[in-house]
């Protein structure tokens, strides 16, 4: 996720996090918009019924893949069952934007983490749940809140299928955090009826039974049904497109397994484009139409994706989309990230921040929320690299001015690894790792540190992983002995003095 509000703070000097709004941003970062109506470069089409819509094969769903070691969440642990080991979530949803009301039906495939006589679920209490089976055979299931407690027994290791169909009118759950950007997370609706989602660091409960917890990543096949010419935008692959009686039905398939933050789900009129990375990676644009949206600015996420590569290796996923949404900020969910519409979000740095995440976050996760920065600090580094390298600010100011706002953020925030459990993406999670990992790279030199970078992610491709993980991974890598080093940065209250251990 962006850190709209200190960012924008930090350009203008100040570190204060959390009084910011988009009418406050500099105005270099607000060129005039031009229409999304007028043709893009590559060229823009219509979603529905188009042919020039990028169709891909359905394919077989590689469950092992989705393979994890589920945890209990060490800040919100009321969130996710570590008993369930969510393999692949297969969704097939229906939109009523005049009633506002989701029907649903799901089948989770799972394995059993451990051997109990239940197991549960999130979803949320705004969703009234019909039948519900284990392996086709009727089960008893209560509803605790979010909890959806299911009564039937599981042995470690093995598989099921959990079926339910479900109803409601879905909302948006509280969030926890003081941000100025986001309050609640989740299933958001417009008052014209579209969709969007962000729901860090939980909230796809808000519209699918799901173990809402980022250390157990899964696989998606989603199906959604809206009023024609409304489309539906998710993660990954379209695999199916087709307007019938006034509906259009559209089908994503994501094959990389993915934790459910970073699930996007965006319902409404879209229009299409795209351009090409050098690497000849695809990138798709879906646009609002009728939302004023500069595509020019868009379409740097292409370039963008060279720049980061240059770095980090290539792009860790098969397909890269970007999608607009009426939200104020920006998410950075897998393999088709989420923008809100503003000149800000829609800043090519921001744009680049989000797409660093498909490496550091998204290709490698937090097991646990208390590693939020694991995401957080290397992407905010490499954004200040990047708006270095593109003449947007120099990286000595950057730096000059977040060591001297260091001290500020863990009073209010707390350590960026030990923060206050309400105060969720504070400004603390971006800026003191991303000042830590940058005395890594003055002292390794730029080669030596991103070869470190890119071998951690080869390393754990796809998982989800903790801070131990990543010490051990730099200690070895370095030869340093770097454990005190990385616990003042991560847990000290006290802002470290620059330099690293030999
Ligand atoms: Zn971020």
């Amino acid at each position: 996720m962006t850190q709209r509000a200190a960012v924008a703070a930090l350009l203008s000097g100040l570190l204060l996090a959390g009084c910011s709004s988009s009418a406050e941003e500099p105005d270099e970062l607000a060129p005039p918009p031009v229409s999304s109506a007028a043709p893009a470069e590559s060229g823009e089409t219509a979603v529905a019924g188009a042919s020039a819509a990028p169709l891909t094969e359905t394919v077989e769903q590689d469950l092992d893949l989705a393979l994890s070691t589920p945890v209990e969440d060490s800040v919100y642990p009321k969130v996710g069952d570590p008993g369930v080991d969510a393999l692949l979530y297969d969704l097939h949803l229906s939109w009523d934007r005049e009633a506002r009301r989701l029907t649903a039906d799901a089948i989770v495939t799972f394995r059993a983490s451990r051997t109990a006589p239940r197991f549960q679920l999130d979803l949320s209490p705004a969703l009234t749940a019909g039948r519900v089976s284990v392996d086709g055979e009727p089960v008893a299931f209560a509803r605790r809140g979010k909890n959806l407690v299911v009564t039937a027994p599981t042995t470690t290791d093995e598989r099921y299928e959990l079926t339910l169909d479900y109803v409601g009118r879905p909302r948006a759950a509280p969030a926890p955090t003081t941000r100025s950007d986001f309050s609640t997370t989740g299933f958001t609706i417009t008052d014209t009826g579209e969709v969007w989602t962000m729901q860090e660091p939980y909230g796809a409960y808000t519209w699918y039974p799901v173990n809402d917890q980022p250390s157990d990543k899964a696989l998606y096949d989603i199906t959604v049904t809206a009023p024609a010419p409304w489309t539906a935008i998710s993660n990954g692959h379209l695999t199916r497109l087709v307007t019938a009686d006034d509906l259009t039905t559209t089908s994503w398939q994501l094959t990389e397994p993915a934790s459910s933050y970073l699930v996007t789900l965006a319902i409404g009129d879209y229009a299409h484009s795209s351009n090409t990375a050098a690497s000849g990676l695809r990138v798709d644009y879906w646009t609002p139409r009728g939302m004023v949206v500069d595509l020019n600015r868009l379409q740097t996420a292409a370039a963008s994706i060279d720049w980061i590569e240059s770095k980090l290796g290539l792009y860790p996923f098969d397909s890269l989309g970007l999608v607009v949404t009426a939200s104020q900020s920006a998410m950075e969910t897998q393999t088709t990230v989420t923008l809100g519409n503003n000149p800000y979000v829609l800043s090519p740095q921001v744009i680049e921040h989000e797409l660093v995440h498909q490496w550091y976050g998204d290709q490698v996760s937090p097991a646990d929320w208390r590693d939020v920065w694991l995401n957080e600090g290397m992407t905010m580094l490499m954004q200040w690299v990047y708006e270095d390298e593109h003449d947007i600010r120099p990286l000595r100011t950057t730096i000059q001015d977040a060591q001297a706002g260091d001290q500020g953020l863990r009073d209010e925030y707390g350590p960026p690894g030990a923060y206050d459990p309400r105060q969720f993406g504070g400004s603390n999670i971006y800026y003191s790792p991303a000042l830590m990992w940058n005395e890594l790279r003055l002292a390794l030199g730029d080669d030596e540190f991103y070869r470190i970078a890119r071998s951690w992610l080869t390393a754990h491709d796809g998982t989800s992983v903790t801070r131990e993980q990543i010490f051990d991974h730099w200690e070895k890598e370095t030869g340093r002995e770097l454990s005190a080093f990385f616990d003042r940065w991560i847990t000290g209250r006290t802002s470290p003095k620059p330099g690293v251990p030999q």
